[in-house]
């Protein structure tokens, strides 16, 4: 391995352990969304980009950094279904509609827990609407650490069409779980569905294998929903919870 692999690799640990202890620290078991996401970023896993903003004029300043359209979400130890209580307002196009969202969000949250602390909005990009997965990760009682795969919606809540893998596992186990879904004709182009990056989704899945092997203080993972496009992949929301 060259200098700058290795060190490479000593800089994405570290930031990795450095939010995990942090949050350890402070009692929190639940990491929040921008934490989750720079983690992944630490293992290669491609995310939206984001910015946290404190403030409506924060958010606007935010959202013309990043390009428009995008998505504002709620910032709270306390809020892990972000959606589920009015936290996450999608499709903003100009400051006015930011600022407008900030605000609704705010009051959102504000109904549902009077007392969550809230540490500000996430500003991110609006990612392309393209076929969704999920990847996740749990700590089997028995077989430990399990990386699972399936199709984003009806896929996984209703057909129950899900891959679990034992980790650690190989690039070729990864494509396994893919290529093994009832579903997986729709990954390779269906109708007006165009073909999947395959190979990027194997990125993914071998990535958060890596990951929960090195931090098994990881209880649970989820990449929920990851956009799959003709090239490339993007996780739109991530949560990670430790043990
Ligand atoms: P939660 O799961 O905590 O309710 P999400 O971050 O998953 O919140 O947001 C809810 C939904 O909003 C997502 O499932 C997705 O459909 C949409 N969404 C969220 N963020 C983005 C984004 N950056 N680009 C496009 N759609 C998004
Ligand atoms: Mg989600």
């Amino acid at each position: 391995m060259s200098y700058s692999e290795t060190h490479k690799e000593v800089k994405y640990l570290s930031q990795t352990s450095k939010i995990i202890n942090q949050a350890k620290k402070e009692g929190r078991k639940a990491l929040l969304e921008p934490e989750a996401k720079t983690i992944c970023m630490d293992y290669g896993i491609c995310v939206t980009k984001f910015k946290v903003a404190v403030n409506e004029k924060e958010a606007v300043h935010c959202a013309e950094e990043i390009g428009y359209p995008v998505v504002l979400k709620i910032v709270s130890p306390d809020i892990i279904h972000k959606s589920d209580v009015g936290g996450v307002m999608v499709n903003l196009n100009k400051p006015a509609e930011v600022t407008d969202a900030y605000k609704k969000i705010m009051e959102n949250v504000k109904k549902y827990n009077a007392k969550a602390k809230i540490v500000g909005v996430l500003v991110q990009e609006m990612a392309r609407q393209s076929t969704e997965v999920i990847v996740g990760a749990v700590k089997d009682p028995q077989f430990g650490q399990t990386v699972m795969f399936g199709l984003g919606g009806i896929f996984v809540e209703i057909l129950k069409d899900i891959n679990f893998k034992i980790a650690p596992f190989t690039r070729d186990d990864a494509r396994d779980m893919i290529t093994g879904l009832k579903s997986y004709p729709l990954l390779k182009g269906y109708r007006n569905t165009p073909p999947a990056d395959i190979d990027a989704l194997i990125g993914i899945l071998f990535a958060t294998s890596r990951l929960i092997m090195d931090h098994p203080e990881i209880k649970e993972l989820d990449l929920n929903p990851v956009m799959v496009y003709r090239k490339g992949a993007k996780t739109v929301d991530a949560r990670i919870i430790l043990e």
